[in-house]
């Protein structure tokens, strides 16, 4: 076959240990052989972050603002563990952290759904895309323990040294109390990340605080999205017949739980920290999780959701067959080129990234499929592969689409 062209370049970021791997092998066997493959490549590994200073990850994050796409491998966060490890000058920033600081992106996290895989939640046949606002509240809190009696007081003081307190609570005993905090700008951001996804994959949007209790803090939130979604989407949403759906935290809980599933959720971070964990694990396996993050001025980096997978790549150091499930990898890759070729107007590339999800989906139905699936398919006969053979049988089907 002629291969596929593509116009303008993806950003390509490669990563470290297992996924680094998959990654080759995703390359050699699903892209080159069917697409002139046009990357501008940065090395994400922690060899080369360490090397450049971490430098690499800043130039990677400002070309997704020159390109509009990128695709990216799943890379170590350093602890002082892989300082020792790796012998770094630095325990380095997580990378994804580096970039979005840089994009001003809110991350979209959405599982792929087969047929043989049930989720546990039996309703749920369309998959639920979370939304993680990623600035303050808890994570950027301050917080004190107090000891015997006293009063704790909350001040504002502004410029001009005007001070504004509210009592938080006259302590006649020990105790804790916190402080936090979030800014308009960022969340405006994100209802605008969120409202621009909503019309792109063209689902629903739904957001939750407890704005009852929380009358100034969640009520900012609520009030920021009503009034940007009245002001500037409105009327995009109803062309394209999507709903924007608002309600307290709680009552979205029950009616996640009752719906079929389909639509874009919002959360506030601490939400979306420990919701995304209990949708990744109803839905069956993080393996199967794909990620993008969509700034505010529409560029896209699409990634898994998943880690380097440190414990499988141990094994294939010391030479053992491994059984890493690549599809999360696979559908980073066609979300970037889907997206590349939406941008370009490059319909055979979009068909590519179709026929390229067709593939791997099929591969698992045909009953080929990693370890991690196999202990959840319903299907009798199941081939467990391990991470190659996988990568090869979704080649043969892709090979068999181009070649009819
Ligand atoms: P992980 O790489 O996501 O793996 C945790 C466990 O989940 C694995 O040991 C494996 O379970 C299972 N798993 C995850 N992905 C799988 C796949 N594709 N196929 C099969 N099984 C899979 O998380 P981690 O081990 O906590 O973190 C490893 C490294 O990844 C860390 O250095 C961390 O900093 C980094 N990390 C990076 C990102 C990112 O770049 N976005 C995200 C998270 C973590 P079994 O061992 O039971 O088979
Ligand atoms: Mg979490």
């Amino acid at each position: 076959m002629n291969k596929i062209k593509m116009i303008n370049p993806l950003v390509e970021m490669d990563g470290d240990e297992m996924t680094r791997v998959l990654w080759g092998i995703i390359k050699e066997e699903l892209l080159y052989p069917f697409i002139d493959l046009k990357t501008e490549y940065y090395d994400l590994g922690l060899e080369y972050r360490d090397e450049t200073n971490d430098e690499v990850t800043i130039l990677a994050a400002e070309a997704i603002k020159k390109y509009g796409v990128g695709v990216k491998c799943a890379t170590i966060t350093p602890n002082a563990e892989r300082v020792k490890e790796y012998n770094l000058k630095e325990m380095w920033k997580s990378p994804n952290g580096t970039i979005r600081s840089i994009l001003d992106g809110t991350v979209f996290r959405a599982p792929i759904l087969i047929d043989s895989i049930k989720p546990y939640v039996r309703n749920w046949t369309k998959p639920i895309t979370i939304a993680r606002h990623a600035y303050g509240d808890v994570y950027k809190d301050v917080e004190m323990k107090i000891k015997g009696k006293g009063k704790a007081e909350i001040v504002f003081t502004d410029e001009n040294g005007n001070e504004n307190r509210e009592l938080i609570h006259n302590f006649n005993d020990d105790g804790v109390v916190l402080g936090m905090h979030n800014l308009n700008n960022s969340i405006e951001s994100f209802a605008r990340s969120c409202f621009n996804f909503a019309i792109d994959t063209k689902q629903d949007l739904w957001f939750a605080t407890k704005d009852t209790i929380s009358k100034k803090y969640d009520h900012t939130f609520k009030d920021i999205f009503q009034d940007i979604f009245n002001n500037e989407y409105k009327e995009k949403f109803k062309e394209l017949k999507i709903e924007y759906f608002y309600t307290l935290i709680d009552d979205a809980i029950a009616r996640v739980i009752k719906s079929k599933g389909g639509y874009i959720w919002a959360c506030k971070n601490y939400d979306g920290d420990v919701m995304s964990d209990m949708v990744a694990t109803a839905f069956g396996s993080l393996a199967m999780m794909t990620s993008v993050l969509v700034s505010p001025e529409g560029y896209y980096e699409y990634e898994a959701a998943h880690g380097t997978v440190q414990r499988h790549y141990y094994n294939h150091l010391k030479g053992k067959e491994t059984s890493t499930n690549s599809i999360a990898t696979i559908f980073a890759w066609s979300g970037a080129l889907r997206k590349r070729g939406e941008m370009d107007n490059n319909n055979d590339l979009v068909e590519f990234a179709n026929n390229l999800e067709k593939a791997s989906i099929q591969t698992i139905n045909d009953g080929y499929m990693t370890k991690d699936l196999a202990l959840l398919s319903d299907i009798d006969n199941v081939s467990v592969m391990n991470s190659e053979e996988f990568i090869k049988q979704i080649r043969m089907r892709l090979e068999t689409i181009y070649n009819n």
